[in-house]
This record gives C-alpha cells, sequence and structure tokens, in this order.
C-alpha cells in the first residue's frame, strides 16, 4: 500500500567516510520513532569545516554501498549537487516544497548542538521533531543546558533518543587509514573494502 504521509528521517553529514555510527543513528532513530525511510545526504560544502578531503564523488559511492543493503535506507544527492553552500534550513525547507506530502525528521547526534544552526527555530517549525542521537563524550546534560540556553519557540520538537554508543567517528578513521591500520568491523564491509581498492585517505592496503 503506498504510504499517504510517509514519515521520512534525514541523516545529514559529510560522511569522510560513512561509519557505523551513521547507520546505527538512523536505524535507531527509524524504529523508535517508527519512521518509513531514512535518506543519508552527504553534504556538498558543509557550513562550518574546510571541504572533505576526498572526491564528493568517492563519498557518495560509499553512502551507496553503506545503506544499499537496507531496504528503508536511500543515498540523496540532494545536498552534493547544490553549488552553494549547504545549510540544513535551506534542505528542509526545499525538500519541503518538494514533497509537501512527507512528515519530517531530522537525525542528528548529540555534538551537534555545538554548532551554530543557522535559523534553528525555522528548522524546527518544518520538521515533526529534530531527534538527538546519543553519542559518547556528548553528555545529556550538557545538551539540555544547550538547547534550554538557546530558548527557542519550538524546543519541544527536540527529541533525545538514547542508543548503544558506538565510539566511532570519521576522523578517528581517517586518522587510523593514514597510519596504515585497519577500519574493518567500523564501516560496513563494501566501503572498507571500496577504500582500500582507491587508496582512500592514504591507505596502503592489509599488511
Ligand atoms: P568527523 O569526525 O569528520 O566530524 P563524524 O564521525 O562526526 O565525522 P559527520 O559526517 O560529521 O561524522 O556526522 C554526521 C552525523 O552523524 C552528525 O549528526 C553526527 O552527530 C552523527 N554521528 C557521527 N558519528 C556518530 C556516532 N558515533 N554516534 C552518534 N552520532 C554520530
Ligand atoms: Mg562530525
Amino acid at each position: 500500500m503506498p504510504e499517504i504521509s510517509p514519515r521520512v528521517g534525514l541523516v545529514g553529514g559529510t560522511f569522510n567516510p560513512i561509519h557505523l555510527g551513521h547507520l546505527m543513528i538512523g536505524q535507531e532513530a527509524m524504529t523508535a520513532r517508527g519512521l518509513d525511510r531514512v535518506l543519508f545526504l552527504p553534504n556538498g560544502i558543509p557550513p562550518h569545516r574546510a571541504e572533505a578531503s576526498v572526491d564528493d564523488e568517492h563519498r557518495w559511492a560509499m553512502v551507496t554501498l553503506a545503506t544499499c543493503s537496507n531496504p528503508r535506507f536511500f543515498p540523496s544527492r540532494f545536498e552534493l549537487d547544490r553549488p552553494e553552500v549547504s545549510y540544513t534550513v535551506d534542505t528542509v525547507s526545499a525538500l519541503r516544497q518538494a514533497n509537501p506530502e512527507w512528515r519530517l525528521f531530522f537525525i542528528t547526534g548529540a555534538d551537534a548542538m555545538r554548532y551554530q544552526w543557522k535559523e534553528l527555530d525555522r528548522i524546527l517549525g518544518m520538521l515533526e521533531a529534530m531527534i538527538i542521537v546519543s553519542r559518547p563524550g556528548y553528555d545529556q546534560p550538557d545538551l539540555e543546558r544547550r538547547i534550554a540556553a538557546m530558548s527557542l519557540e519550538n524546543a519541544d520538537r527536540f527529541d533525545l533518543l538514547e542508543a548503544p554508543g558506538l565510539e566511532i567517528s570519521s576522523t578517528m578513521l581517517r586518522e587510523r587509514l593514514a597510519a596504515g591500520e585497519s577500519v574493518r568491523y567500523l564501516v560496513p564491509e563494501g566501503v572498507e573494502q571500496y577504500i582500500e581498492k582507491h587508496r582512500l585517505y592514504g591507505y596502503g592496503g592489509t599488511p
């Protein structure tokens, strides 16, 4: 039966490279909040950091590989193909315009509230909820304090979700790869093979 108003989760990120932490927050949010599908949107030019260290098409290929085995996960080029900086407010607004029947949920890790979000209140107003998933190293009281300090009109749309802690970051993976260390069991198998095949992040292959 076609979904009339699908509940769609969005996971944005640099995904440089995508890892099990990213997939886990998508899955946990999907099951805990009854989402119909989750889109993974690698960003083009992220607003708060230097450009990614590998080609956009490699990041895209890895997101595709990582999501292909889950029938409810989909990679999206929505941000990647935009020529300008990807602000979440613009992405959410454009996605809503293109798909007015979608009910949107933004899914992010607990580190996200340490960044400045352009027009956060407006983003929240367009979402059913912003699901903030726990992340090792970012404690909940701190997160709640930060949220309270922002005194947003739509603060009730924050939805904090406890999930198993996976202490994985793309930074850690890039460092390991540059040092010639394996990332097996930290990224999906296909992503590991892709990194090895294309010698990404300075990885020289398994000893
Ligand atoms: P980097 O170290 O390059 O910043 P990252 O691992 O933080 O990489 P991003 O692409 O920056 O990955 O993150 C995309 C989204 O995934 C963000 O919302 C981030 O909070 C979330 N996320 C990433 N890793 C985890 C994790 N281990 N647990 C929970 N959330 C995570
Ligand atoms: Mg990050």
